[in-house]
């Protein structure tokens, strides 16, 4: 990684500089280790998210690819998302399962709908079960803790969830269940921007139950959105850097896409790009992570989950929603996911993970904690 030379000292992020010009990162990137990357903040990430067309991109999407191989290896973990229900209490202003879309037919499946969608999940080789929702209180904690352990009675998978925020005392009772993760976006680090796009709603309160969570002992993920209307690039900068103070074990990103019945269907869809260099520099930011290709990606580019896995990815998430629902559940329009077969696909998702020189993962893809991640010897680490 190459900065200015002027604040080599003040980043303590290893440099290797053609004497730049103007200040900004030069590239290729060179080498460093973990400790330094700890020192990666809003002032270096900028020039990397600037990175120009060509080399200077591509550098930078190789240094991440190295440092996904040297620190989560060549497997990539398969999880099986259910969404089950797309009722939600609020309205966020980019979402088309927003409270106020009229237009969207709601469904809720029933407990018993959710068991046979994991059990198939399941039986067709995912060892994570994923499960996706609005903000839905129809289903109490306990509804929720009954399913997890319904799951977990299936065999030896891991159980996410993905059910928006609750008090500290529902997610202990989901955690209590034998619930493994907790998936919750904080959208954007921007407190203004996520006051304006979440009516109701704080940045102050979701970081609260990203603690919470943390707290009792799920692994988190979180994530963000590019493409926002009234984003920069130092939003993104910070919000990569809200990842590494949450110290998330994963961590979704994916662009913006335009839904027609929301306030915000006039506005360009994120860019792809961005979004990859954006997971490319989280990559590098929190090597030990779970990156996941998301479906919107996929979604604005067809090859985008290969272009995401050569960029630090190490995850896919397929849709197993049963076919019936899954074009209710409308975040945004033409989801990739759907053309996902019922089972996601996961034998081709196989077949093209072998075609580009890697494999699926044989475990639960559990984030190991802190203390008990291995550092790469440097040679296989990462930013050599
Ligand atoms: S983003 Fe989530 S919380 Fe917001 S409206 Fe959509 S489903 Fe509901």
């Amino acid at each position: 990684m190459t900065l200015n030379p002027r604040n080599r000292k003040a980043r303590d992020i290893e440099l290797e500089v053609s004497e730049p010009a103007t200040g900004r990162v030069e590239f290729p990137l060179i080498g460093t280790d973990r400790k330094r990357v700890e020192g990666l903040d809003v002032a270096c990430i900028i020039p990397l998210l600037q990175a120009c067309p060509g080399d200077e991109t591509e550098s930078l999407f190789a240094c991440a690819d190295r440092t996904r191989k040297g620190f989560v290896g060549d497997s990539v973990h398969i999880r099986g998302i259910i969404e089950f229900s797309n009722y939600c209490v609020r309205s966020c202003m980019y979402c088309g399962l927003r409270r106020d879309n009229r237009k969207l037919r709601r469904y809720r499946m029933t407990p018993d709908e959710i068991l046979a969608a994991s059990e198939n999940g399941i039986r067709s080789g995912y060892r994570t079960i994923v499960l996706q929702s609005g903000e839905d209180p129809y289903y109490s904690a306990s509804d929720i803790a009954r399913i997890v352990e319904g799951i977990k009675a299936f065999g030896d998978v891991a159980v996410t969830l993905s059910v928006g925020e609750r008090p500290r005392s529902e997610y202990a009772t989901m955690k209590a269940a034998g619930a493994d993760r907790f998936l919750l976006k904080h959208e954007t680090a921007d407190a203004e921007l996520y006051r304006r796009l979440h009516p109701g709603a704080s940045l102050e309160t979701r970081i609260e139950c990203l603690q919470n969570l943390k707290g009792l002992g799920f692994q988190v993920g979180s994530g963000f959105i590019i493409g926002l209307p009234g984003q920069d690039i130092a939003t993104i900068a910070r919000d990569i850097t809200l990842l590494k103070e949450l110290d998330v074990e994963m961590a979704g990103i994916g662009p913006f896409i335009p839904h027609p019945d929301t306030p915000l269907a006039s506005y360009p869809a994120g860019d792809v790009t961005m979004t990859l260099k954006a997971l490319a520099v989280a990559r590098l930011a929190l090597p030990h992570a779970n990156l996941p290709v998301t479906t919107a990606l996929s979604t604005l580019q067809k090859d985008g989950r290969q272009l995401a896995l050569s960029c630090g990815g190490n995850v896919i998430m397929p849709n197993i929603t049963p076919a019936k629902y899954r074009e209710l559940y409308e975040i945004y329009p033409d989801s990739a996911s759907l053309k996902d077969p019922e089972d996601g696909g996961i034998g081709e998702i196989a077949g093209m993970l072998k075609a580009v020189g890697r494999g699926v993962s044989a475990t639960k893809g559990d984030t190991l904690p802190r203390e008990k991640r291995p550092i790469p010897a440097r040679d296989e680490a990462s930013f050599q």
